[in-house]
């Protein structure tokens, strides 16, 4: 079958090339949205899809598309990619798996002649990592019709908003909303994704299928105390900012773990004023808490929020809370996991469900079409660092599963 016939060396050699786009010194990559390194990126991935004569062009927001067409012109499309922009630092796997993934199951397909009933489209997603202006999944979002103007107005470190960063690209912003496609015009989308955790590992398999993907709630906690004379003031008449958000990390940490699925993280944090004999004034830290069920990640932040706010108020301490970002978690659609469970039974793989506990444009994509990712060992589970690594062999795996599921999909009524 075409499976088998799916190159993995060819991929492999693809993955080394891409990783030679944004080489950092010391290993890995960065290629942040709307910069050279993208554009080189994305005209790597163009130079594949040609060789696949694949019919490529770019939407309004920069989402580069490779095209085979059906046999049935009224059929959807079905949709595969990923991303190849990455974070700063980033890891070769991240993103350009599921892109030249895609990429080698149509080049299969055109080299044995293959046409199915629907037409498929790989994707390359426009700055999914948001490693520039902090929002991330702007493709997709475009493509969802959910990125809005004011999303455009997000600014850089150098006070450059994506509006002008997509001038710069050669984008017109203003027309951002010609991206979007409308609910039902798209068959279903499956990406191919590293798993960025240890699931697959632990069970010593090569790839499994995301039954769905965390959602995230980010929020802002600003702690206000009194910036007084570390010598001169007694324990007991201190308002300390940084004692009072040491104790709330630690209730974070606690009640997090206490539900066996949720992840609570505290990756940001700020002080003033910042001096060796000064208690600290002030302040910042922020959350990222993450789980399957919504309703239970909703009643750890409420618990959350309540504890600390009983600290900060035994304390002293005024306390400001922000969200800044809530995202649902989303299921993966029946249709491309059962597509997905019939390419493992075809490979004489065993298959396996799990969570995906990164946020991918999938998410996005599920408000527009039935949507699926197919999962794929990542050594140690690191990602986002320079060790991240996947092996030939799995990589080779990933892009027989997904052979095997798109085929499917764009074979179906
Ligand atoms: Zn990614």
């Amino acid at each position: 079958m075409g499976g088998a016939l799916v190159d993995g060396e060819r991929l492999w050699t693809r993955l080394t090339e891409m990783s030679a786009i944004g080489a950092q010194e010391g290993g890995g990559v960065t290629r942040r949205s709307f910069t050279d390194e993208e554009r080189a990126a994305k005209d790597l991935v163009i130079s594949y899809m040609e060789e696949a004569r694949l019919s490529v062009y770019e939407d309004a927001v920069g989402n580069l598309f490779g095209r085979l067409e059906g046999s049935d012109p009224e059929a959807l499309p079905v949709l595969v990619g990923s991303h190849v922009d990455s974070v700063v630092n980033g890891g070769n796997f991240d993103g350009p798996l599921g892109v030249l993934a895609g990429v080698e199951v149509l080049k299969t397909m055109r080299d044995l002649g293959q046409v199915s009933r629907h037409p498929i489209e790989v994707v390359a997603f426009t700055d999914e990592e948001g490693a520039r202006f902090g929002l991330g999944m702007l493709g997709s979002r475009a493509l969802a019709g959910t990125l809005t103007a004011e999303d455009l107005q997000r600014t850089d470190e150098n006070g450059l908003s994506v509006a002008e960063a997509m001038r710069e690209y050669g984008l017109d912003p203003g027309r951002f909303g010609e991206a979007a496609r409308p609910a039902g015009s798209v068959r279903g989308y499956v990406e191919v994704h590293i798993e960025q955790g240890s699931v697959l590992e632990n069970e010593g398999l090569s790839v499994g299928v995301a039954s769905g993907l965390t959602g995230s709630v980010r929020l802002k906690f600003c702690l206000n105390g009194e910036a007084r004379h570390a010598g001169t003031t007694p324990m007991s008449l201190r308002r300390d900012a940084l004692a009072a958000a040491a104790e709330a990390m630690s209730l974070i940490e606690s009640r997090a773990a206490e539900t066996g699925t949720t992840v609570g993280t505290v990756g940001q944090l700020e002080l003033k004023p910042g001096g060796i004999n000064i208690i600290p004034g002030w302040v910042s830290f922020s959350l990222d808490l993450r789980d399957m069920d919504r309703e239970r990640r909703d009643q750890v932040e409420a618990s959350i929020i309540r504890g600390v706010e009983g600290i900060c108020k035994k304390r002293k301490i005024k306390l400001g809370v922000k969200t800044l970002q809530r995202n649902d978690p989303v299921l993966c659609s029946e249709l491309v996991q059962s597509a997905a469970r019939r390419a493992y039974e075809e490979l004489g793989l065993r298959p396996c469900y799990l969570p995906s506990g990164a946020g991918h444009d999938g998410m996005q994509l599920a408000a527009l079409c039935p949507m699926g990712m197919i999962l794929v060992r990542s050594q140690n589970g690191i990602s986002h660092s320079p060790d991240e690594y996947t092996s030939k062999e799995d990589c080779a795996d990933s892009a027989r599963v997904l052979y095997h599921t798109v085929l499917d999909l764009a074979d179906g009524a």
